[in-house]
Formats: structure tokens, sequence, C-alpha cells
């Protein structure tokens, strides 16, 4: 049964410890919601694979951090 408390994270039952499952739950977070893209700030942003990002609005495909959109300029 998963707890409420660990969310996604709850597939993992008691394993692996809470801590680390704290992180994993934010960085999950993170990739089920549409991101805020960089080039039209439409929030349509939707992870291909690690560290490769995709929008749907503008249509454009980017390399940025594993985890999330962001880019530096
Ligand atoms: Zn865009």
């Amino acid at each position: 049964m998963a707890l409420k408390t660990l969310g996604s994270t709850g597939r993992f039952g008691a394993r692996y410890g809470f801590g680390i499952k704290k992180r994993v739950l934010k960085i999950e977070s993170i990739l089920k919601k549409k991101q805020k893209c960089p080039f039209c700030f439409k929030k349509s942003v939707k992870r291909i694979s690690a560290g490769i990002w995709y929008c749907k609005s503008c249509n454009s495909k980017f390399a940025a951090k594993a985890y999330s959109p962001e880019i530096k300029v």
C-alpha cells in the first residue's frame, strides 16, 4: 500500500529510505507536470529523455538539464 506522503515513490515500498525517496518525489513531480518553455514561455514542455526537452507550442526540441528544462543563457 502506498503512503500518501510518498506520492509517486510509493511504488518503492519500504525500500531505499525516506530521504532519497523525498528527492525522487521532487524530481518526478517536475517530470509529470508540463514545464515552462524558455522560448515561448508557455507551459508545454515535456521531457523526451534525460536532458532533452520538447515544446509542443513552438515545436522546439532543446537540450537542458536532465531533470528540469532550465537553460543557462
Ligand atoms: Zn515553446
